[in-house]
């Protein structure tokens, strides 16, 4: 019978056990987490008023309550006070590393270290209530915002920003930072890319909920549009329908509202400006196709105010000590899912999710992916299966210091967020510290 360990219990995590045990009708599989809460970004990284996407951890818990499957929450494998990689090796016959891709990347520009500069990352994280995450006082003071990069993280977090509190209260959102977004003060965002709206990278779903904002107007400014060079007829499906999208607000009236979101192209940020020690504007280079599908620079600038600046460039993944790791890619180099090491398979190791293919693609994509992983460790088992490993590795892993949150811990902090929100008069509400999570998972 083989033993495995699956560290990190986001999709890809939960795709690889739920692959393992449709596969072997005898494998165990741990799940382990750094986190007492399962399921990764689908938990710490949609946004909360995505609901729909958010009831996705109710597949992923029927994976996670499976009689052969176990979830250890609050176990971080590698980095300083975790779990070294080669202890955890020696305990399980093979362990498939799923551990995500967790920080952004950055812009390189001056003044990005400002005062009132942000990885979307941090700003995602403080509303999705990650225990890692500060209250880093975002919004303060903040009149206009600036979104830096045109995915759907971009999107997620300018939506958020105008976000009212009648739209969020029915949300998990975390108290402070529903407080905090409902108080706030700000009117304009402006999110901005440095190439045409051809190649932005939002998916027209993402893009269209944007113009049904309660109390938000949506503009886009028809000569940015008209530089872009691509034909929509030409356009595969998805950039032309974002292109018609875009079309039908810039050729929209301008109406009174509230807040203002606007959508901005040809544009590179080359510099953060400061004033009184806090960013207050975004240089800008404006762009210009270059003809071969990418842009050039006119050497003509535009300053564009903000007290607040979101950064939305990507995620990147980061090393693991005791694993190997690609610095260019920001991935564990791997073939068919199997770690390289100097170029070969080493046995028992495995990645999947985004820390082996890099950070893209939907919540959907990380299951064929963990699927082609399970499918190698399947053909590797009869060897691995020879090792010796301890009949039950929690023994060993309480013998090395390590006290598991258990599926009872997890399933404890449910019930204190459901509690919490009953207080609040509101729905569940999410903990959002660590003392306040690991309090309520040791509740009996
Ligand atoms: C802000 C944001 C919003 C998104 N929204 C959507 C959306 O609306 N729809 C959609 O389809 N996709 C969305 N995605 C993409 C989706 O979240 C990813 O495809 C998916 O989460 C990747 O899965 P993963 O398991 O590889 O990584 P993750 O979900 O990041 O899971 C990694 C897990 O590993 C754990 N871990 C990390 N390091 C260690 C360690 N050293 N020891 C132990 N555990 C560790 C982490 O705590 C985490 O639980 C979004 C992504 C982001 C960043």
């Amino acid at each position: 019978m083989l033993r495995v360990a699956v560290v990190g219990s986001g999709p890809s995590g939960c795709y690889t056990a739920q692959s393992l045990i449709q596969r072997d009708p005898e494998v165990h599989v741990d799940v382990l987490d750094r986190l007492p809460c399962p399921y990764g970004l689908v938990r710490y990284g949609v946004a909360p008023d995505h609901e729909k996407i958010k009831s996705l951890q109710g597949s992923l818990r029927t994976v996670l309550e499976h009689e052969r499957v176990r979830f250890l929450g609050g176990v971080r494998v590698g980095g300083p006070g975790g779990l070294p990689v080669e202890h955890l090796r020696g305990l399980y016959h093979a362990v498939v590393y799923c551990v995500g891709a967790a920080t952004d990347r950055r812009l390189g520009i001056p003044g990005e270290e400002l005062p009132g500069s942000w990885s979307a990352t941090e700003f995602v994280s403080w509303y999705s209530a990650h225990p890692d995450a500060a209250d880093a006082g975002f919004l303060r003071g903040v009149r206009s915002a600036v979104v830096i990069g045109v995915g759907n993280v971009a999107v997620d977090v300018t939506r958020m920003l105008v976000r009212g509190a009648a739209e969020l209260r029915p949300t998990d959102i975390p108290q402070a930072a529903l407080d905090t977004l409902a108080a706030s003060g700000l009117t304009e965002v402006q999110m901005a890319g440095r190439r045409g709206p051809a190649q932005a990278r939002f998916t027209t779903k993402e893009l269209r909920e944007l113009g049904g904002l309660p109390g938000t107007e949506v503009t886009v400014d028809p000569a940015e549009l008209a530089l872009d060079p691509a034909d929509p007829g030409a356009l595969p499906a998805g950039p032309r329908r974002n292109v018609e999208v875009l079309r039908d607000w810039a050729a929209r009236p301008a109406t009174p509202a509230a807040r203002r979101i606007r959508l901005r192209f040809f544009l590179r940020p080359v510099e953060l400006l400061a004033e009184g020690g806090r960013v207050a504007a975004v240089r800008f280079e404006r762009t210009a196709p270059d003809g071969a599908g990418g842009v050039t620079g006119t050497g003509r600038y535009e300053d564009v105010p903000a007290q607040l600046v979101l950064r939305s460039v990507g995620y990147r993944g980061v090393p693991l000590e005791g694993l190997p790791f690609d610095p260019a890619s920001g991935t564990i180099p791997h073939r068919e899912g199997r770690v390289l090491r100097d170029g070969v398979p080493s046995p028992g190791e495995y990645v999947a999710g985004w820390i082996k293919r890099g950070p893209t693609g939907v919540i959907g994509t990380n299951r064929p992916c963990a699927k082609e992983t399970v499918t190698s460790l399947l053909a590797d088992a009869p060897a691995l299966g020879r090792a010796d490993v301890p009949a039950d590795p929690v023994e060993a892993l309480r013998a090395a210091g390590v006290a598991p949150v258990s599926w009872d811990g997890w399933l404890a902090i449910e019930r204190a967020e459901a509690e919490l929100g009953a207080r609040l008069g509101r729905g569940v509400v999410k903990l959002a510290d660590w003392d306040t999570l690991l309090g309520a998972a040791r509740v009996p």
